[in-house]
């Protein structure tokens, strides 16, 4: 592909190196004073140029994964597909990768495609030219370098990042073709950056993105996480409807959308306004730097499809008891977690919280003056209980009182807490000590209905 190399001097841009990363200004620098051409590129160099504060940092260099090895006692060489090196500062990871080149010619054997066009391994080197022409958008390929502070750009990326358009390097149908996954990443940035897909860019997502069928599952899972977990969930999940894409990571949920949306006369399909409020939530809380279980976000996108599982295990059934309701739960969301693996593979500690947290609901929509302490205690309470104050502000305006009740209960000492429990009443039964002698019988009738919390 044909470049024309522009320099931009430090004057005529933005990034002000104290901007940078002390830990990436250290590898830039020991790379340099080895010999090697070292260059801040990718996200960081964007992000600076439009006045953000970059995520992470990642180097490009002409050192091989060896020799940046030998320089750095905290470098940990990883990756097959595409191998590459991580130096270590803590948590604070440089991402440091060497100069890619194009797959043709004598190196080939270290490159390949498998038959749909999709790139299957990646680590044939080559100049800093090659390697601005193998990244994805004209944005994401702009170098920054620290010996003269200037940026060096191949594809126009200046043009772009001025008119916020999101341009792919190259053919587009080839570059889709070759990893699908940057299709999800168009959208993403879309989103992020609030940039226009270039013309082309945008609508081949709509002809091609059945080739998401043939992306590993687990990096399926790792991309889905980026787009609703990076801080612009909410933006993002609206693009993704948009392309059509939701359907090829999440099938159930947005057939569920798509169901509600044509029956419903509620101004929003409820499985909509949970998730839509549930993204919001994790903008906000990434927005003041707080943590986000990616866990508590895949349980509310499951919830729904979750429940119609049970509804339809329970409508089997010629007389549900409350044993059933939760045999079904435990049934249900099996299922739903078990047919989401086929589409997207979400790691089983995650899956394990997701069932947790919905096992958890009619627990805190039922607190016994028995059980109540030890729900409380449980170490999933506080995600579990977050994420029934969810379901209360987005369409279930009747868990209020138990909301209230959780939210009070967490703020006494253990012995109001257990005052609290003691005032528990069940409807249609009165005393202790009636219970007591009547257990059996009792037990079934307090799990069927709501406690009556006041
Ligand atoms: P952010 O880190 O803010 O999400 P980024 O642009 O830095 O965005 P990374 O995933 O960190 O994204 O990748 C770093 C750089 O590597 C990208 O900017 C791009 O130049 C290149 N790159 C990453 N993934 C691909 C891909 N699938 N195809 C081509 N180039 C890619
Ligand atoms: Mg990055």
């Amino acid at each position: 592909m044909k470049t024309n190399k522009k320099i931009i001097p430090q004057k005529k841009h933005q990034i002000a190196r104290n901007a940078i990363s002390h830990n990436a200004l250290k590898v830039l620098s020991r790379l340099n004073e080895a010999g090697y051409d070292a260059y801040l590129v990718g996200g960081g160099v964007r992000d600076l140029l439009l006045g953000e504060k970059p995520k992470d940092f990642d180097v490009a260099t002409s050192a091989k994964p060896e020799e940046v090895k030998r320089l750095f006692r905290n470098c940990r060489l990883i990756g097959r597909r595409f191998r590459l090196a991580h130096i270590l500062y803590g948590r604070d990871v440089i991402e440091v990768a060497t100069f890619r080149g194009p797959h043709e010619g004598k190196h080939s054997h270290h490159a390949g495609k498998n038959d749909e066009g999709r790139i299957v391994r990646d680590n044939v080197f080559g100049s800093i030219e090659e390697d601005a022409v193998r990244r994805d958008f004209t944005v994401n390929a702009l170098y920054y370098d620290i010996r003269d502070e200037s940026v060096i750009d191949f594809t126009g990326g200046m043009e772009d990042i001025k008119h916020k358009i999101l341009r792919m390097i190259g053919d587009v149908d080839t570059r889709y073709r070759e990893d699908p996954v940057r299709m999800l990443r168009a959208v993403r940035f879309a989103a992020k950056l609030n940039f226009q897909i270039e013309k082309q860019a945008h609508s081949l997502i709509f002809e091609m993105g059945d080739l998401l069928e043939n992306i590993p599952l687990a990096r399926l899972f790792d991309e889905a996480i980026k787009l609703f977990q990076g801080g612009y969930g909410l933006r993002c999940f609206q693009l993704i409807r948009e392309y059509q894409l939701l359907e090829l990571l999440f099938p159930m949920t947005e057939k569920l959308i798509a169901e509600q949306t044509h029956s419903s006369s509620a101004e929003k399909a409820p499985v909509l306004a949970i998730i839509e409020q549930a993204l919001r939530n994790t903008d906000e809380r990434i927005a003041i730097g707080k943590s986000v279980n990616p866990a508590f976000f895949l349980a509310v996108l499951l919830w729904q499809p979750m429940l119609e599982h049970k509804k339809y295990f329970i409508s089997q059934l010629s007389t549900p008891t409350s044993t059933h309701e939760m045999e079904a739960l435990f049934y249900a969301s099996r299922e739903v977690i078990a047919r989401q693996q086929a589409y997207l593979s979400i790691p089983k500690r995650l899956s394990l919280i997701i069932k947790e947290i919905w096992h958890m609901q009619p627990q805190l929509q039922h607190p016994t003056r028995k059980r109540a302490l030890r729900t409380l205690a449980n170490k999933r309470f506080r995600a579990a209980y977050d994420f029934l104050l969810l379901r209360h502000s987005a369409g279930e305006p009747e868990l209020a009182p138990l909301c209230e009740w959780w939210t009070e209960i967490q703020t006494k000492s253990f012995a109001e807490q257990q005052e609290m429990c003691e005032q528990l009443t069940v409807p249609g039964q009165k005393k202790r000590k009636k219970r007591k002698r009547n257990n059996k019988q009792q037990k079934s009738t307090a799990a069927e209905t709501t406690s009556e919390v006041s």
